[in-house]
């Protein structure tokens, strides 16, 4: 097998990995890149493989930074299988489509605004190319070999993370190849903790977090203690939550604490057409998460979902105290935005980011300390708190990686470490050199590697 890295090499989005044999091509991911500029352009540079060169895609979960660079394949002319677990398919009809109609929007309002060096503007991919990609779908249950091409199988173990995702096994007949894909961590309050891998005489591994340990903090105590001083203060609390798994999660907690009598009734708002949807998803797929039954119907009632546009107008002007969830997790675009041009501006808000922020996001600048910052092309000063929970990232410290990693009992020929900032991929490399002993490299972009 070949193995070469067209995304996610020096960063922590844009995942794609091209897996080759003597006459095959198969894809592993087929990510978006996200965050600033120099990445998102990377979109629109052409692959170094063609379209009509791959025999199959091969998904391991469904976050746009891994599923996201699908419709653009077969808005090219792609037309082969995209293979993904059920919960993946679920969730990429509703991800995909989403991410064809912000396009759109992109290149409408760059269009409105005359900033597009093409001229006229055209979006990277459209709704209708997001909604044929979704055809090709295959889905592919956990735990079983598949045979997707004459010479390759695939394998998909629960990887934690979110809802439906791997970290998938691709074997020649004689190597084993895995990929980690993002894990979660084994204390996640809704997803099961990841299955470890037995086995890979080469592994690609994530590095999100590779240079930090998540703080041991009761941080739904922090939370509650956070939301007590804003409600007595008179003020609202922002949650900026990724619309799949987190916005579940923290509606969970929110609904403990407050059964608890640990945080004061407030009402709460969820606010983002797609985390409304993924929580309907997470109601289907009870037995492939924490929740039960009676927990999806507590969240259900106490949360009042707001969908349409009137709705989350009305809401932003609204002046009384409450809890608002809200997308995209990293402030990059989505309702939360309107939100946060009236909740930054008043020393009585608060804000509560709960995942990665990666560089360059309104996130990482406002968690990193900005006084203002710029939303619709207007500079908002920051009065309100910013509070960054880590502790309810979807993804696993480096500790958490390296105890993972500890059940594959002989050492891979080689671990490419993958999908994290240099400095993360840096410590991640040099902790499972010296914690397991491992051969390890960080491959740039467009590395080759020949396993044999
Ligand atoms: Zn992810």
């Amino acid at each position: 097998m070949k193995l070469q890295f067209l995304g996610a090499a020096g960063t922590v989005t844009g995942s794609k990995y091209l897996v080759e044999t003597d006459n095959r091509k198969i894809l592993v991911d087929c990510g978006l890149y996200q965050g600033v500029k120099h990445y998102r352009l990377m979109n629109r540079q052409p692959l170094p493989v063609s379209y009509d060169e791959l025999d199959a895609i091969v998904l391991t979960h469904a976050h746009l930074d891994h599923s996201g660079y699908l419709p653009l394949l077969v808005k090219e002319g792609f037309t082969g299988p995209v293979y993904a677990t059920p919960g993946t398919c679920e969730l990429c009809k509703i991800l995909l489509p989403d991410s064809g109609f912000l396009q759109e929007e992109d290149a409408r309002h760059a269009a409105k605004h005359g900033y597009s060096k093409h001229n006229p503007p055209h979006p990277l991919y459209t709704e209708q190319d997001a909604l044929r990609a979704l055809k090709q779908l295959k889905p592919c249950s956990f735990g079983q070999i598949h045979k997707i091409l004459p010479d390759l199988s695939i394998r998909f173990r629960p990887a934690g993370h979110i809802l439906g995702a791997a970290s998938i096994e691709v074997f020649d007949g004689s190597h084993m190849l895995a990929f980690s894909g993002d894990v979660g961590r084994p204390d996640d309050l809704i997803m099961y903790p990841p299955e470890s891998l037995k086995r890979a005489d080469y592994l690609v591994v994530e590095s999100t977090y590779g240079d930090r340990i998540h703080e041991e903090m009761d941080a739904a105590e922090a939370m509650a203690k956070a939301i007590n001083e804003t409600a007595a203060a008179g003020g609202t609390v922002l949650i900026p939550a990724f619309a799949v798994g987190r916005a579940q999660m923290i509606l969970h907690l929110l609904e403990r604490l407050r059964a608890e009598n640990r945080i004061p009734k407030l009402p709460v708002y969820l606010n983002s057409p797609m985390a409304i949807k993924a929580t309907e998803v997470f109601h289907r797929f009870h037995e492939k998460h924490r929740l039960t039954k009676d927990d999806c119907r507590k969240i259900d009632s106490m949360t009042h979902y707001v969908r349409t546009v009137e709705e989350s107008m009305a809401l932003a002007n609204q002046t009384f105290p409450g809890i608002i969830v809200s997308a995209s997790g990293m402030a990059s675009g989505g309702r939360v935005l309107h939100h946060l041009k009236h909740i930054l501006p008043n020393h009585r808000n608060t804000v509560m980011f709960v995942g990665y922020q990666a560089m360059g996001t309104r996130g990482e600048k406002l968690v990193s300390g900005a006084t203002s910052i710029k939303i619709h092309g207007q500079n908002i000063p920051v009065k309100a708190r910013i509070k960054h929970f880590d502790a309810f990232s979807a993804h696993a410290d480096s500790s958490q990686i390296i105890q993972w990693l500890g059940s594959i009992k002989t050492p891979p020929k080689q671990v490419f470490v993958t999908h994290g900032e240099t400095e993360a991929a840096q410590a991640m490399a040099e902790k499972i050199q010296i914690e397991l002993g491992w051969k390890t490299c960080i491959p740039k972009l467009t590395d080759k590697a020949e396993l044999q």
